[in-house]
This record gives structure tokens, C-alpha cells and sequence, in this order.
């Protein structure tokens, strides 16, 4: 049996299904009439399960990192909510009630609050809320911290994992983990991703499937019930070709991106949602170098909003805990199309209305975006770029919007952080206008995939044209030579995020020209790494 679902995390996995049965607590509704003393009981309760909250988080601190970690941090904090408090105080002295009661009673009505807001950071909480009930009520029924004992390594099936199940699992003994419900920007998806498993959501599986053999595709998010032969042939290849690029990447991991000389530069990743945030820091990115911020237009139905917006950015600023995140704005247009905005046909697309463009003639949709990232740089290290830039008047536009957003923001009483500005360096008309640029922004960042389109004069979407399309020819490179050179000059930091930039073969040509920074797709920052460890500029 087949099962489709959708990945959280690649990987391919393989083993006896074991099925998940969460223990529901039943919490019986007593009559207490010593309301101090159930309050007393709660208060203890209460601190063991901060105690056991900080065990946690210790442990994930170690296995997945501080900013996955932190989600123990907050349930720690929302246990100490006054409002939560006051709720069950207010339950059982009203209700001459168990404290039991009273915390079940508070957990599901504040996790129906929560879950009907229209945030979705707060509809998280709602999750959050009850795991922090549960443990409580754990604690007062005199039951043991929730875990999972299992035998022999197992795929995992649940209905759902709360992120203190996730962590609480032993690794050792899961092989992956699949659920029926869970969304891939969970708090345990991402703890999944960072923990290497490979896990599926929405998988239906049948309740019987306790002890069967399965195979868990995270690659495609398949899930195999008893496969048959050929499947189980098929998997093991791919399996073993996955351990051995894993173990190419653990032994990379958390190693410098250093030459032999000691020449260092920083190895970003380039992400097109806030889902590949995993991947990002599962390969050890130094940062996000370039977030394509149009996936969140293009999947749209209309303009996203400023909130929808700022809870994305804020996302992936939180998760990158405080390593730099360059968002860049709106590069729509051309091949990348979305209805409502009402684009008329163009001959030559490409060369057409697009990017910086469109945000420039319709400013409301460049200072909707800008507010909601220069609101969630308050959540991390936040950088801004601009695509398609041709010329110094575009840039001063833009630093005039900018300000204006700022006013309008201090005006209306919302916080905002510091924002690195930066441009995308791919036209030649911004390469020949590079020195002048440079003392406009604080970086660059190459774009060899339209700089080589631009530069060549050929469609990068036409076939026949591939081997015209060449990035390794003498123009582009001569173009990115003489960009870092005027970025330096004019004092600005500068990077590659097109497709070049991931080549293994022009790393050594590009540190030579002193690039400062690459950003590549998440699985290729390991191989990058792998090839700066091997290069010696001086040699
Ligand atoms: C580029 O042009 O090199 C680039 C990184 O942007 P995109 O591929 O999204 O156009
Ligand atoms: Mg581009």
C-alpha cells in the first residue's frame, strides 16, 4: 500500500511501523473545598513542570539548537501568564473544584481562543497550551513525564505530535516519524528537520499497521505499507546513496567555510519559503542570502498582506535566530506570474515590466512589503534587496520610500528594526553603474542568472539557446570581477546568489576575486564548503 501525505523532511527510511497511541488523561471534575490547598497543589505542580519544561529544553538546546530549543523557553513563559493563572484560580474558587479540573478547564478554552485567531503565530499556541496543560495535569495526577518507549528502531505513527513529544523521542529508536495531522511549519516539523529524521504529514494510515514493515519516501512524502519486493530493492539503493551524502555532511558540518590560507567567506542559503528554513540550517547555513519573497505572491489568490507578510519574514527570522536573513523584495514578471495583477502581455517580458519596476510605478505594493519586514527585523537579523536595478535614480526612489515607511510606521506606534539595504547586481547596466551604486547600499548581490541573460542577450527560459546562455563566459565573469572590485571600493559587501554561485568549479575563482559571500541552494552548501576547505590562494 501506497500512502501520499507531504514531506517535512527528505530522507528515506526504513522499518517496522510503530503506532503511537497518545495517552488521553481523564480529568474527573471533583469537589474540593479547600480552595487554598488546590491552589497549593497547583502552584507545585506548576513548578515541576517549569523544572521539567527546563530539562527539555536543555536537551534540545544540545540536539537541535537555541532557536528550536526556545519553544520550551515560551511554554515556560506561558505558564507564568498571569491570564492562565487567574483563569484556574478563578475556576477553583469559583467552582470549589480539583486543580486538575480547573487546568483542563483553562487549557481547552484558552486553545479555542487561540486556534480561532486570525494569526497565525497565536493559532500555534493553541497546540502550546494544551501540551502545557497536559503536563501540569500530568504532574498533579502523579503520572510521569510522557514519552516514548520503544524497542527496536521504528517508523513512528501518530495522529499528532505535540514539539515536547518530538524532542522526548528517543532517536535512537525512530527511525522517522509520520503523522495524520501537522503542518509544515509546526514548531515540530521544524524540529524534525532539525533533527534529521525524515517525517510525513497527512497521512491517513490504517490503525492496523502496528508491526508492519514500511518505508517512509521523504523525498516525494510517500508512505509504503508492506511494500513488495522491487519496492524494498528500489529503496535500499536509494537509501544507501542518501547515507553516504549524509555522512559527507556531518563530517562538514559545523566546520568554517576557511580556506587553507585562512581566508574565510560566508556561505548563505537561498530559499524560496519559509518551509526551506529547515533545510537551510539542517546544512549548516551561515544565513538565508537570498529569500525569494514572491513565492508568497505567486501562490496567492490577491496582494498577501502586511501581516500575512510580516508573519513570514518574522518566521524565518526567528527560526535563523539572529544569523542574517536577506529578503528580497517583489521580482515578479516576466516568467513569474500572478493574475491579479493585471499584467498586460508583453513582447518582450523579460525586458519588460518586472521586479523593481512594477514596485516602483505601484509603490503601495513595495511600502506594504517594506513595512512588514522592517517590522519583523525587530525578530532577527533582517537585510532587504532590490532585484533588476538599472540605474542610481531607482535607488534613490527607493531610500525616499523607505523613509516614508518609517515615518508611517513611527506614526502609527509599531516597532521596527535596523534593515541592511542592498541591490541585486544583474543587469550590465548596474555593473558599469556599480562604483557610483556602491556608496548608495551597504551590498551587492550578484545575480549571475539574469546577469548572464542580460549580458548575452539570450532568453534564459529558451531551450535552444542554452549553450549561448553560458555563465562561465569571459563577459559575466569579467562583469562580477569588476563588480566586487567597485563594491569594495565604494565600502559595500558583496555576494553571489545566482545559480553560479553554488558551482563548485568557480569557488576558487570567485574567492580570488574576493567575494565575500556565497548563497546557494541548501543542498549544496556542504559541497561548497567541502571546496573552500580545499583551495589555497596562496599555493
Ligand atoms: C539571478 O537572477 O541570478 C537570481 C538569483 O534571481 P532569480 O533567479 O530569482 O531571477
Ligand atoms: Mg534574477
Amino acid at each position: 500500500m501506497r500512502l501520499q501525505g507531504k514531506s517535512v523532511f527528505g530522507g528515506i527510511a526504513m522499518g517496522k511501523l510503530a503506532v503511537y497511541e497518545k495517552k488521553e488523561r481523564t480529568v474527573k471534575r471533583e469537589k474540593r473545598e479547600d480552595a487554598d490547598a488546590e491552589m497549593q497543589r497547583f502552584y507545585e505542580a506548576k513548578e515541576e513542570a517549569k523544572r521539567q519544561l527546563g530539562v527539555l529544553y536543555e536537551k534540545a538546546l544540545k540536539e537541535v539548537g537555541e532557536a528550536n530549543a526556545a519553544i520550551f523557553d515560551v511554554h515556560q513563559m506561558m505558564l507564568d501568564d498571569q491570564d492562565y493563572e487567574e483563569s484556574i484560580e478563578h475556576i477553583i474558587r469559583e467552582q470549589k473544584v480539583n486543580a486538575e479540573y480547573a487546568v483542563a478547564q483553562t487549557g481547552d478554552n484558552f486553545s479555542e481562543i487561540f486556534a480561532a485567531m486570525d494569526d497565525d503565530y497565536m493559532r500555534m499556541r493553541a497546540a502550546d497550551v494544551k501540551d502545557i496543560s497536559d503536563r501540569v495535569i500530568a504532574v498533579l495526577q502523579g503520572g510521569k513525564d510522557k514519552g516514548f518507549a520503544g524497542g527496536e528502531p521504528v517508523i513512528l505513527l501518530a495522529e499528532d505530535l505535540a514539539p515536547s513529544e518530538t524532542v522526548q523521542l528517543d532517536k535512537e529508536k525512530v527511525l522517522s516519524f509520520v503523522t495524520k495531522f501537522g503542518s509544515t511549519n509546526s514548531h515540530t516539523a521544524i524540529l524534525a528537520r532539525t533533527m534529521n529524521i525524515p517525517a510525513l504529514i497527512g497521512i491517513d494510515f490504517p490503525k492496523d499497521c502496528e508491526g508492519a514493515f514500511g518505508i517512509v519516501d521523504g523525498f516525494e512524502g510517500a508512505l509504503y505499507i508492506d511494500p513488495d519486493e522491487e519496492t524494498i530493492a528500489l529503496y535500499e539503493k536509494k537509501k544507501q546513496k542518501e547515507e553516504e551524502r549524509r555522512a559527507l555532511l556531518q563530517e562538514l558540518k559545523g566546520k568554517e567555510n576557511v580556506t587553507k590560507d585562512g581566508t574565510r567567506v560566508e556561505l548563505f542559503a537561498n530559499i524560496g519559503s519559509v518551509a526551506d528554513v529547515g533545510a537551510a540550517l539542517q546544512n549548516d547555513a551561515g544565513g538565508i542570502g537570498l529569500f525569494r519573497s514572491e513565492f508568497l505572491y505567486i501562490g496567492a489568490e490577491d496582494y498577501p498582506s502586511e501581516e500575512q507578510q510580516f508573519q513570514a519574514y518574522r518566521t524565518v527570522a526567528q527560526n535563523m535566530a539572529g544569523k542574517k536573513v536577506v529578503i528580497r523584495t517583489l521580482d515578479i514578471g516576466a516568467d513569474k506570474k500572478a493574475d491579479y495583477f493585471g499584467l498586460d502581455p508583453e513582447e518582450n517580458p523579460a525586458l519588460g515590466f518586472r521586479a523593481i519596476r512594477i514596485c516602483l510605478q505601484r509603490p503601495q505594493i513595495l511600502k506594504t512589503q517594506l513595512r512588514a519586514i522592517f517590522r519583523a527585523a525587530c525578530y532577527g537579523n533582517i537585510s532587504v534587496m532590490y532585484p533588476m536595478i538599472t540605474s542610481l535614480r531607482e535607488v534613490e526612489r527607493i531610500k525616499e520610500i523607505v523613509e516614508e515607511v518609517k515615518e508611517e510606521l513611527l506614526k502609527d506606534g509599531l516597532p521596527f528594526g535596523e534593515v541592511e539595504q542592498g541591490i541585486m547586481i544583474e543587469t550590465p547596466a548596474a555593473v558599469f553603474m556599480s562604483a557610483e551604486l556602491a556608496k548608495e547600499v551597504d551590498f551587492f548581490s550578484i545575480g549571475t542568472n539574469d546577469l548572464t541573460q542580460y549580458l548575452l542577450a539570450c532568453d534564459r527560459q529558451n531551450p535552444n539557446l542554452a549553450d549561448v546562455c553560458d555563465p562561465y563566459h569571459p563577459a559575466v565573469l569579467r562583469a562580477i570581477e569588476m563588480t566586487v572590485k567597485n563594491a569594495h571600493a565604494g565600502g559595500a559587501w558583496v555576494g553571489i546568489c545566482g545559480e553560479l554561485g553554488g558551482d563548485v568549479r568557480m569557488t576558487e575563482t570567485f574567492l580570488r576575486m574576493g567575494v565575500d559571500e556565497l548563497s546557494v541552494s541548501p543542498p549544496r552548501i556542504l559541497e561548497v564548503r567541502d571546496a573552500i576547505r580545499r583551495i589555497d590562494l596562496k599555493g
